[in-house]
């Protein structure tokens, strides 16, 4: 994996709340691995000191009844029974003196003087001794009524003879925990951010595209994320229906000038005729001119809105799309060997297809015009055509400047015009106009460009049975 692609998945949040919910949920269960261990260590333990604490007060009840012989009768009676036997009992007087003791046989190699005496002064004093791997001496004393310290003590299970499993299986379980942690928390992380990648995707769609009808699929939740997405898509209906609003209103301003301008270039043209006087002849042809380049315009985007609307009138006939090319190349001869472009062409099949000949020879026409434009002296640009058993793609490759990649989904809107090609004519419309009858043919036209390698646009036209 490189490491720009580790930074970004190290970024993303699902990945991060995947994560993040691994290391809580590992977490919990180790914490909860280690109360267990506690509290099974502490229901042991008080297990033992009950079982010494009878012992203790069997002992001390012996001896307020028949004093130190009856004790020692008692300890020695123990002696001869295996479960008694297991039990530590020593009597200390107040002088210091051993007056009663039994050792359990396993504590042989132990030495009872290192037993530390426990607190006299308290009622009942607890200690805790280790005394090998397996096992904790634990020792309970108690004053008796003479003053002398009664002590009984029993091997326990040492702590490390619990925590050793513990241990050995801490592993074992955690293993299995922290990959369901995983699973589970990518599982969870991909279903509570899918309303955002939609969000996401949805504009990069619209972005990339320019298709203002993409939407984020609504869900019936009311979660957050989905009331976020269904913001986002009221957002969405809003600007579709102002841009909807802007357009509808260029269309009418577009249908109502075409009338009085056409009538406007009529009356300069007559009076051009008409008038004797130079520089009013000069306005006129002017007039008349600049009425044309308006006029164009508006007929454009005239015949955008109805390409769109998908009521643009096509006189459909078959047709060679390499001779519409041709054609067009040979229009344009003049202008490339003006500008010292070279136009070749190469068409390796027949490709023909149902099209408006005159709509399509418009749509290469303003392809290869912006080719032209957009391409310096010296370079060239190709025109081919190829076919499949479904459609018919001609392309128009240059090798001029190219279109940024943040222009290229833009270019096809109209009166979008790239930066650097203010410098240039031009209305901002030819490729609307190429992709509207492109649409109304019910084919596809795409780009592809670098900058300053040049631009390729392709249009495919599907085969219409006829
Ligand atoms: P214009 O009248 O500006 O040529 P178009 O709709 O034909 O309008 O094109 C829109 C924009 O697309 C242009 O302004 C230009 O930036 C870009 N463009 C179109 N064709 C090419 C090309 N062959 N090479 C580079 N840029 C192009």
């Amino acid at each position: 994996m490189s490491s720009n692609l580790l930074k970004q998945f190290s970024r993303s949040f699902t990945v991060r709340l995947s994560v993040a919910y691994a290391a809580i949920f590992t977490a919990s269960a180790a914490v909860l691995f280690g109360m267990l261990y506690l509290l099974l260590a502490a229901a042991l333990e008080n297990k033992d000191r009950e079982i010494i604490e009878a012992r203790l007060e069997e002992c001390a009840a012996v001896f307020d009844n028949g004093g130190l012989p009856a004790l020692q009768r008692l300890v020695q009676r123990a002696g001869e029974s295996a479960k008694t036997k297991s039990f530590f009992v020593r009597v200390t007087g107040l002088a210091g003196s051993v007056l009663v003791l039994t050792v359990p046989n396993d504590w042989v190699q132990f030495d009872t003087a290192t037993l530390q005496q426990t607190n006299p002064e308290a009622q009942r004093s607890w200690l805790r001794i280790p005394k090998d791997e397996e096992r904790d001496i634990t020792l309970a004393s108690m004053r008796l009524r003479d003053g002398s310290l009664l002590e009984v003590g029993r091997s326990t299970n040492s702590r490390t003879l619990l925590l050793d499993p513990f241990k050995r299986n801490f592993l074992l379980v955690m293993t299995p925990t922290l990959i369901l942690g995983v699973l589970g928390g990518a599982f969870f992380a991909h279903r509570a951010t899918k309303p955002v990648r939609e969000v996401v995707a949805t504009a990069r769609a619209i972005s990339n595209t320019g298709d203002l009808s993409a939407r984020v699929p609504v869900r019936v939740s009311r979660t957050e994320l989905a009331e976020l997405a269904q913001e986002f898509n009221s957002v969405l209906d809003k600007n579709q229906a102002l841009i909807q609003g802007m357009r509808e209103a260029l269309d009418n301003v577009a249908h109502d000038l075409r009338t009085p301008l056409t009538r406007l270039r009529g009356t300069a043209e007559a009076a051009v005729q008409d008038t004797s006087d130079d520089t009013a002849r000069e306005a006129l042809a002017d007039c008349v001119e600049e009425s044309d380049r308006v006029l164009t315009m508006l007929t454009a985007l005239m015949d955008i809105t109805e390409a769109e609307a998908g009521v643009m009138k096509l006189k459909k006939a078959q047709t060679s799309i390499n001779a519409l090319l041709e054609n067009v190349a040979e229009l344009y001869q003049f202008v490339s060997e003006e500008k010292q472009i070279t136009i070749s062409t190469s068409f390796p099949s027949s490709c023909e297809t149902a099209v408006d000949a005159t709509r399509m020879r418009q749509a290469f026409a303003n392809l290869l015009d912006n080719a032209l434009k957009y391409t310096p002296a010296g370079g060239t640009v190709q025109l081919s055509c190829t076919e499949d058993s479904t459609s018919v793609t001609a392309m128009l490759k240059d090798d001029g400047i190219g279109i940024p990649a943040v222009d290229q989904s833009r270019i096809w809107d109209r009166l979008y015009r790239g930066d650097k090609s203010r410098s240039e004519r031009g209305l901002g419309l030819g490729l609307s106009l190429v992709k509207a009858i492109v649409k109304a043919h019910r084919g596809q036209v795409s780009v592809e460009s670098r900058p300053g390698e040049g631009a390729s646009f392709a249009v495919m036209i599907p085969k219409s049975p006829h």
